[in-house]
């Protein structure tokens, strides 16, 4: 029976663990444009992906099945911390003095703090299916490579990470996690690859990038038979796994007898925006009446202001090119944004399934400067008690600023979101915001424009 109680947080039973993933290919009515080889610039052969991923990941990437059934495998492991709260701010609401209700879905207590062990454990379990021996991959801020750790680990899978030079160094309790579950940590880049050494005599004191880690992960796979490489973001497929976020709130929402004005995620490369909001989208591609009214909104940060002034376009996932072309939203494959503390956003593309959805305006895009989004923060941990990671104090920041113009217009909308992850690792961060250290970095539009100009070479569909 549905009922209007006082809730603070909305849980579901264990039982009621969505069975499937959510395959939002299958709906669009204008599909994403494949990607392509970067040598023969024609649409990419499941065989050379095939260096790369074991085969059902690939069987997930091109999919146009609307549902997939998730193993029961993956499912015992998801059981550890899922179903994952959606939680009522009513402090918030209470300090910001909004008529609207602020919902958040807590994706922070995972064993890992973030989103990012939904696909870790899924891409675990499909190469140790397929006898891989070890994985490959990159990280940003450090929860990607933390959550790849903590599932090669449930599934004796040896993991090696590439860690963003500027984040190995600001976050030394990341690495120390990763290397608990046995992954093997290197600062990118690194004298390790060839990628690695080329980007290090360009620029010796390069703080890194995700592309330029992507790189190195990269070579390492496609050099070594029993390793595949492992994306924390982007690629359809880990979109795919972290659906399970959205499906959960869905069933949620509808506990409390609620339905949302407008759904909010932020964006790196795109999951854990995808993940929560892909379920919500399909109602307004299926034209569900409840829906018609409903906004979704991307939020990034201005120093990698992606999808609100970057190029719609292909280009590589990688600084060094050696990724296929993908079709989306990119400021570039060499550009290199500044070390902001939300490294998890520092990443100069946007996964092609939500570059689609902005480019046909059913998603809109905004982007905050690093101040704004940590008063934000600032606000969520005195009146919700939770420390939320710089990455979702971008979306945080975004439902605030849409329930103070609810409370101005005098409507009580509703307002949900996706709390990532928690900060408990980013507390130098926080420092550095309470003494005023944090600088406001905004690209120029000089600069940005010598980036999109190589893009316009690069470009085969113009
Ligand atoms: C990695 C990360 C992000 C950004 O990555 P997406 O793929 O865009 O979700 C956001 N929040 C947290 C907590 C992260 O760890």
């Amino acid at each position: 029976m549905k009922s209007k109680q006082v809730l603070n947080r909305v849980q579901l039973s264990e039982r009621e663990i969505p069975k499937k993933w959510y395959n939002i290919a299958a709906d669009l009515n204008e599909k994403p444009l494949p990607p392509l080889d970067p040598q023969t610039r024609q649409p990419i052969t499941p065989d050379k992906l095939s260096l790369l991923f074991p085969q059902r990941l690939i069987e997930q990437e091109v999919s146009e099945e609307q549902f997939i059934k998730i193993p029961n495998e993956i499912l015992k492991i998801l059981l550890k911390w899922r179903p994952t709260p959606l939680v009522r701010a009513r402090g918030l609401e209470e300090l910001l003095e909004t008529p609207a209700h602020i919902y958040f879905k807590n994706e922070s207590v995972s064993p890992t703090g973030s989103h990012k062990s939904n696909t870790a454990v899924a891409q675990a379990y499909y190469n140790k299916l397929e006898h891989v021996k070890r994985l490959a991959t990159e990280t940003g801020a450090g929860q990607w490579g933390s959550a790849l750790a903590m599932a090669c680990n449930y599934f004796d899978l040896g993991c090696k990470v590439f860690m963003v030079k500027s984040s190995f160094d600001q976050k030394p309790y990341r690495r120390a996690m990763m290397q608990l579950w046995g992954a093997e940590v290197t600062a990118s880049p690194s004298e390790e690859t060839n990628a690695g050494k080329e980007m290090l005599e360009r620029a010796p004191d390069s703080p890194g990038s995700l592309g330029m880690a992507i790189s190195e992960a990269v070579e390492v796979a496609a050099s070594d038979p029993e390793t595949k490489y492992s994306l924390g973001s982007v690629l359809n497929h880990v979109i795919l796994h972290q659906t399970i976020i959205g499906e959960e709130t869905l069933k949620q929402l509808e506990k409390v007898d609620e339905y949302p004005d407008t759904i909010i995620g932020c964006v790196g490369g795109g999951s854990n925006f995808g993940g929560f909001a892909f379920p919500f989208v399909r109602e307004i591609l299926e034209e569900k009446p409840r829906a018609k009214k409903m906004r979704v909104i991307a939020v990034e940060p201005t120093a990698c202001p992606t999808l609100t002034r970057g190029m719609f376009t292909y280009d590589y996932g990688d600084t060094a090119g050696l990724t296929p072309l993908l079709s989306m939203y990119t400021l570039g494959h060499d550009f290199v944004p500044a070390a902001i503390h939300a490294g998890g956003l520092r990443y100069h593309g946007v996964s092609p399934l939500v570059s689609a959805l902005v480019h046909q305006g059913i998603v809109q895009a905004v982007a905050y400067s690093q101040n704004e989004v940590f008063d934000a923060a600032l606000k969520f941990a005195k009146s919700e008690g939770i420390v939320p990671a710089p990455e979702s104090a971008h979306a945080i920041r975004a439902a605030i600023d849409e329930a103070l113009r609810a409370k101005s217009e005098g409507k009580k909308e509703v307002i949900v979101f996706n709390l990532s992850g928690h900060g408990y690792f980013d507390m130098s961060a926080y420092d550095a915001y309470l003494q005023g250290h944090l600088e406001d970095s905004t690209i120029d539009e000089e600069e940005l424009q010598k980036h999109l100009k190589q893009l316009r070479r690069l470009s085969v569909s113009e």
